[in-house]
């Protein structure tokens, strides 16, 4: 079945950080009414590169849905085709797309939940703490412990760090960790990297839980409700830090089941 191609206009775009030439994006679909999305799940791109060959980028929706708008983050990757194509686009120019797509979304009903982004892995994370805690609305994260782990390499990457920082201040069940790997020495938050802070929790529940690590590794068809442990992981950036924290979590007893992530390359 041919993919519905919508076109977006860019309304609007935002420098979330210079140095590492990072972009919020909102772009609005004008033929639609509602875009409709599951949070975690991304936008195919599609445009021609100046040797006329159509190229198409999945991106992470930003933002849980808004009406017909859709947001991305994104930065420029060096002599990449699509990240710079993006950045340079003027507002009210206008890009095809087709999506949403993609299973990267949170499990219902709603378990404790670690998320875990690097970089501009934080888009679907943006959007699924948007989803679970809304400015208007019901809360639906049901009490349950949602913990934000995001790592980057220099504090101005730590991209909507205001938004992430309320949210703690207003949720007592929403916890937000950052750690830098490459920060100067005048810098005093965390550092390294978010494997680090993520085992620090792990052995921490399992003390409450009365689990001794690792655990005994489970079938791959054992049930949900079988699960001994009982927070689900969702990961999302470059590949080296997503196979480090799955592997990190299987080897302390994990279910294959309790780990769900998003590789960027
Ligand atoms: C499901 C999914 C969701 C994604 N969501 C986002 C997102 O929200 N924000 C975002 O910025 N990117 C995201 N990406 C990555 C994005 O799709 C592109 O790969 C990225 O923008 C580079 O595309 P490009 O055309 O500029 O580079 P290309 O022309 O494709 O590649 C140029 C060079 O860069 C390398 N490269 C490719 N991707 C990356 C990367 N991500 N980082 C560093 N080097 C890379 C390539 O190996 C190549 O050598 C996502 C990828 C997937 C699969």
């Amino acid at each position: 079945m041919a993919r519905q191609l919508y076109t977006a206009r860019l309304e609007k775009k935002v420098c979330l950080s210079e140095s590492a030439q990072c972009y919020h994006f909102d772009f609005v679909i004008d033929e639609i009414e509602k875009f409709e999305l599951e949070p975690g799940q991304f936008a195919s791109m599609t445009a021609p590169d100046p040797t006329g060959k159509q190229q198409t980028r999945a991106y992470s929706l930003a933002a849980a849905t808004n009406k017909n708008h859709f947001e991305l983050c994104i930065n420029r990757v060096e002599g990449g085709f699509f990240s710079n194509y993006l950045a340079n686009l003027p507002i009210g120019a206008t890009v095809q797309m087709h999506g949403p797509h993609g299973h990267f979304v949170l499990n219902t009903p709603v378990t404790d939940s670690f998320l875990v982004a690097t970089g501009t892995g934080i888009a679907p994370m943006r959007a699924m703490t948007q989803w679970l805690f809304p400015e208007n609305g019901p809360d639906r994260s049901n009490g349950k412990e949602i913990s934000l782990f995001f790592g980057t390499r220099y504090p101005t990457e730590l991209y909507y760090h205001e938004y992430f920082t309320e949210l703690e201040k207003k949720h007592a069940n929403f916890h937000y960790t950052t750690t830098v790997s490459r920060a100067g020495e005048e810098f005093t938050g965390n550092r390294g990297y978010v494997q680090k802070y993520i085992s620090e929790r792990v052995e921490e529940r399992a003390k409450q839980l009365g689990i001794t690590l690792p655990m005994t590794p489970l079938p791959d068809d054992t049930p949900a409700s079988e699960l001994k442990f009982d927070i689900y992981a969702y990961i999302c950036g470059l590949n080296n830090m997503v196979s480090s924290v799955r592997d990190a979590l299987t080897g302390y007893g994990w279910h294959k089941k309790q780990v769900i992530f998003e590789r960027y390359d």
